[in-house]
């Protein structure tokens, strides 16, 4: 069975790569998208990566797809992607140099607050630039650095919280964050503007959503047909971008995103996330990272939690939201699935426990469809 992986760092990581033309081709991919991370942003190394993506396309004769209309044909398709929106460095041209460069979708944030909007986890970073500040400090590469603390721990446990402790949105957001009295918005409005977040009192470091510049990046990306992508995002940056996508009426993507419900990681998304998500006609791209998955890291644990995340995301979200996003080659090797090469036995596998129906739409027919519309 053919299958579209919606995230890889294979482009950035050197050495023993998991995602090589040998293991793709192995793996039955249709299509992979590879994503330009930079650990120090900057719009020149992300630049730096494109042309290596080019080279790569040329070399291992991947189809390059920069419009629906390029997914047909058989071989290895090729997507380039951005992770971490502090490449366009605070200057909306940049966002276009990039969709110039063959740029299709783009992770908003990567593990920390950029002039874009809130990582996950509801950090809150000082800012630095003069345009639009960027965080000081990079943090080392780990694809995700916060466990859920009890304050964010789903739906309920946050509705019970006392209102000055409620430091996530999940309690705020439903159908339409745009319908909410603005005095309920708790999306960041209050904290941009020059003062720092972290000179905010505990109580006021709510999660940072989309900036006014991160809202301009979101709908510049939608006149672009430039995928917006908010794994790694805030919660209030996902309610934000939901809100626009209703408006637009284009669906968005968690690339590489996992069930909070399941495993308990801010980089997961909450059931209502995943409703909302599958609501606006998205996707969100199974990650296999151990870490988003299972405490038994063990193959047949690891398994197992793949297993557990399709059954309650389809139970949660429909059998139309499932994508993959492996993060190959962005995380230590999975014990169950180490390389793309082991992506047949794993469709294999879950034929064995969903319908072949299900699985095709997870493996690649969801993907596909919300790259068609998104990226026209
Ligand atoms: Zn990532």
């Amino acid at each position: 069975m053919k299958y579209i992986d919606l995230h890889t760092d294979a482009l950035t990581k050197e050495g023993v790569l998991s995602v090589t033309e040998e293991s793709l081709k192995k793996g039955g991919c249709f299509l992979e998208c590879f994503a330009c991370f930079t650990p120090r942003g900057g719009l020149c190394e992300t630049l730096k990566l494109c042309n290596k993506f080019e080279k790569m396309c040329v070399s291992s004769g991947y189809r390059w797809v920069k419009r629906a209309e390029d997914l047909e044909g058989e071989g290895i398709h090729a997507m380039l992607t951005v992770e971490g929106g502090e490449a366009v460095e605070g200057n909306i041209k940049n966002l276009h140099l990039l969709h110039e460069k063959g740029v299709r979708m783009m992770t908003l944030v990567w593990n920390f607050d950029n002039d874009i909007g809130g990582t996950h986890g509801g950090r809150a970073v000082g800012r630095t630039s003069t345009a639009h500040p960027v965080p000081r400090a990079h943090p080392e590469r780990s694809e995700g650095s916060h466990r859920l603390t009890d304050f964010v721990l789903g739906d309920s446990s946050v509705a019970s919280l006392p209102q000055n402790e409620r430091v996530s949105t999940d309690f705020v957001q439903g159908p339409s964050v745009a319908s909410l009295p603005q005095n309920e918005r708790v999306s960041t409005d209050f904290v941009l503007g020059d003062s720092s977040v972290a000179s905010l009192p505990q109580n006021e470091r709510r999660s940072l959503g989309l900036t006014p510049f991160g809202r301009e990046v979101v709908e510049r990306m939608g006149e672009l047909r430039m995928l917006v992508d908010v794994s790694h995002g805030s919660d209030a940056l996902f309610f934000d971008v939901a809100a626009w996508s209703r408006k637009s009426g284009i669906p968005f993507v968690a690339s590489h995103s996992n069930a909070r419900a399941v495993c308990a990681h801010t980089r997961n998304l909450s059931d209502r996330e995943i409703k909302i998500l599958a609501d606006c006609g998205g996707v969100m791209g199974l990650n296999f990272y151990d870490e988003f998955l299972s405490s038994d890291k063990s193959a047949a644990g690891q398994k197992s939690a793949l297993i557990a995340q399709i059954s309650h995301i389809l139970k949660v979200g429909g059998e139309d939201v499932l994508a993959i996003g492996s993060d190959f080659d962005g995380i230590p090797q999975n014990a169950y699935l180490k390389t793309a090469a082991d992506m047949p036995r794993f469709l294999e596998d879950m034929c064995e426990i969903f319908p072949s129906r299900v699985v095709e739409k997870l493996a690649h027919a969801n993907a596909e469809r919300v790259i068609r519309e998104g990226v026209g």
